[in-house]
């Protein structure tokens, strides 16, 4: 059977929060786009869940905010640490420029499910679930399109513009040719739930002890739990055992002592292999990668969602007019790497600065944490506490929507 194809302006592999935001932005503004996502729906777990200021201020100017925050969601206006016996606020949301002054804490299916929901409303937006993007289709040096997988066979979609948001382990990256630099990271992540009970500390925080890190973030009804290990340690933190980890966690927080059972196996337990890398070029003709297709981020201060939002924002307000009047350049795409580079450039500098001075020295530490000097200021001079909080929530060049919405709807 010849494999099937469609053409669209635009085709879009990947319908993670980069897919889904440019595709439902370029549907909105009138462009004819399908956005491919290779899993039947967006039901996967430990994807990141915190929605930053600046995600929410792109909810606003897309008039969407208030509908949005109707979705279930945790509000983090602060964040504490443990660093051993002392606690310390270190970040404090609740003075920034933004319309709202802190992280939403929303899992991430429901961010997508509602984009989703939002691009259905326009005719020129095409989402294809259980499609996925195999390979790129060229003529004479350019991208012309994509070939897919399906349930129903092979799938070839013409499009004048392929935009890889196929993650960090991105198919498009590999087939382009492109090359990226790793940064390295000294760590892993170990992701797990606990039940919360309304009597736990309503913080949420972090926990330093001697070679120990742990960050719990409040959901509700239940912690969020990220363990950090040294890089690669999974098999010897396995080799001693589940009771020796969950021993180790109640160690840390001892109030989730008698809730420490319902770690009942290591399916309960999900590694994140942290990678720190971004590619050299971004794009080649007819074809561009962003999200952490171009640039894989370290959990640290849970960026990686709206850095992948922003480049949407920009990829789209850049686009939406060239890809209308078929007319995407190099130097368009040029521009989109351009513009990007610097504000996720900034956030990786500032994560690897982390990774080294902090994380690695703590989980090489044999004696009990005393804060540094400088940590010590957050809590004598609480103003100090908006400077982080700016950077991590804000950060660099924010992206606004100027795309209209002149998209026809169904
Ligand atoms: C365990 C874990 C915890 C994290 N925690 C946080 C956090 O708390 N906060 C935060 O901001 N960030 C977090 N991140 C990072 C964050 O999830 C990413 O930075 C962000 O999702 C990047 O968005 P993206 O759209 O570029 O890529 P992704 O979210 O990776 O989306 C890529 C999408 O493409 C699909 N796909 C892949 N290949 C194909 C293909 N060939 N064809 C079609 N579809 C394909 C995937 O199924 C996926 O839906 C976490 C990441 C992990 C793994």
């Amino acid at each position: 059977m010849p494999d099937s194809s469609i053409t669209a302006k635009c085709a879009v592999a990947g319908g993670g929060p980069a897919g889904m935001m440019l595709g439902f932005l370029l549907a909105r503004a009138g462009v004819e786009v399908v956005v491919l996502e290779k899993h039947a729906d967006f039901f996967r777990d430990f994807r990141g869940d915190t929605v930053h200021p600046l995600t929410l201020d792109v909810m606003y100017e897309l008039g969407l905010l208030d509908e949005f925050l109707n979705l279930p969601h945790q509000k983090i206006e602060t964040l504490t640490a443990q660093i051993g016996a002392e606690h310390l606020t270190m970040i404090d949301f609740r003075h920034l420029p933004t319309h709202c002054k802190y992280i939403a804490l929303m899992p991430q299916w429901d961010f997508l499910n509602f984009l989703a929901g939002h691009g259905r409303r326009y005719k020129t937006f095409d989402l294809r679930m259980r499609t996925e993007a195999t390979d790129l289709i060229e003529e004479a040096g350019r991208v012309v399109g994509l070939r897919a997988k399906t349930p129903d066979g092979a799938l070839a979609i013409r499009a004048d513009l392929v935009v890889g948001c196929d993650g960090r382990h991105s198919t498009l990256r590999g087939k382009a040719g492109f090359t990226s630099e790793d940064y390295g990271a000294p760590m892993d992540v170990l992701w797990f739930r606990i039940r919360r009970r309304q009597s736990d500390a309503a913080d949420t925080f972090g926990h330093v002890e001697a070679g120990k890190m742990m960050i719990m973030l409040d959901r509700g009804d239940y912690w969020q739990c990220a363990f950090v290990i040294p890089k690669g340690g999974i098999e010897r933190v396995k080799a001693k055992g589940l009771d020796a980890f969950r021993d180790t966690v109640v160690d840390m927080s001892p109030f989730l002592a008698d809730r420490i059972g319902e770690l009942k196996s290591w399916d309960d337990i999900k590694l994140l292999s942290v990678t720190v890398d971004r590619l050299q070029k971004w794009w080649r003709p007819g074809l561009i990668c962003i999200g952490d297709a171009a640039h894989a981020m370290s959990p640290i201060g849970g960026v990686g969602i709206n850095i992948a939002v922003q480049d949407a924002v920009a990829a789209a307000n850049r686009l939406a007019a060239p890809l209308k009047a078929g007319k995407v350049t190099n130097a368009d795409l040029q521009a989109i790497q351009e513009r990007r580079t610097l504000p996720v450039r900034f956030t990786q500098w500032l994560q690897l600065n982390i990774q080294k001075r902090v994380i690695t020295r703590v989980l090489a530490s044999q004696q009990r944490p005393k804060p540094p000097l400088f940590f010590k200021l957050f809590g004598i001079f609480p103003a100090l506490r908006r400077i982080p909080a700016r950077l991590l929530a804000v950060g660099i060049r924010p992206e606004h929507v100027q795309t209209p919405e002149v998209g026809p709807t169904r």
